[in-house]
């Protein structure tokens, strides 16, 4: 992995879209969630007007910015309200796609999740902070890992859990990740390998990384990238990149 400095005028020649993880990317890692009852409280993280204006310039010089992110549409649309004319907005680990209000889905998860579902919320455990309303995947918010939920879902030979440090995502082993949204959204603006560019920290990112024809890396202790930033620098990861590539064409 080369560290950011070493990008090239050169590593950008063929790439038309990058792509954006969110958390530990666009806004700093940690989501404030809680469950009681049927009453569940979610914060809404704000993007630095610095980034927003960022996003446009980018947009101004022809890159197609697509936002890759494991949260639901609701929140991404509330997340990027300011320049939602100016990206493509990919949910829930690459099942969906939403440009200019419309929206692609890439799978149906209905008939894999629907009976685990309930199982997982009869679990009581002090641990678990909440079910993140999610359209196609199940995101439970937990203090720390539980094996319990690990067990229940790895009966199920069609379902993977992954845990990014806050939150169990339980989705279709093999076809529901970033990758799935990356291929789609690929075909959808007729873009090849090596016109992506794509900057992801977490263990939900690997496929995505891979599927890219440049990937960037914002924290290599989780994934590899061609290029790595550091998570907890002076900058946001993705500001730190924007930046980089803002000044190579100048
Ligand atoms: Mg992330």
């Amino acid at each position: 992995m080369k560290s950011l400095h070493e990008m090239t005028k050169d590593d950008l020649k063929e790439i038309k879209m990058i792509v954006f993880d969110v958390d530990g990317v666009i806004v700093p890692r940690g989501t404030k969630i809680k469950q009681i009852g049927n009453t569940t409280t979610l914060e809404t993280k704000i993007i630095e007007s610095k980034e927003i204006e960022q996003i446009k310039q980018l947009s101004k010089k022809g890159f197609l910015i697509n936002i890759s992110s494991g949260r639901g549409l609701y929140m991404l649309q509330e997340m990027f309200r300011k320049v939602l004319p100016f990206v493509v907005l990919t949910y829930e680990n690459g099942s969906a796609t939403w440009h200019k209000g419309k929206i692609y889905q890439h799978i149906n998860s209905f008939e894999y999740l629907n009976d685990i579902f309930p199982k997982l919320k009869q679990i009581i455990n002090k641990k678990i902070k909440g079910f993140e309303p999610k359209e196609f995947i199940i995101t439970i918010h937990c203090t720390e890992k539980i094996p319990e939920i690990e067990e229940i879902v790895s009966k199920d030979p069609n379902l993977y859990t992954v845990w990014n440090g806050e939150a169990y995502d339980v989705g279709v082993k093999n076809q529901q990740t970033k990758a799935l949204g990356l291929r789609q959204t690929m075909k959808i603006f007729k873009l090849k390998k090596k016109n992506v560019m794509a900057m992801g920290d977490n263990y939900n990112d690997t496929e995505l990384l891979k599927k890219s024809g440049i990937s960037v890396s914002a924290d290599k202790t989780r994934v590899n990238g061609s290029f790595f930033v550091p998570l907890e620098g002076q900058f946001l990861p993705a500001d730190n990149l924007m930046q980089k590539i803002l000044s190579l064409l100048d």
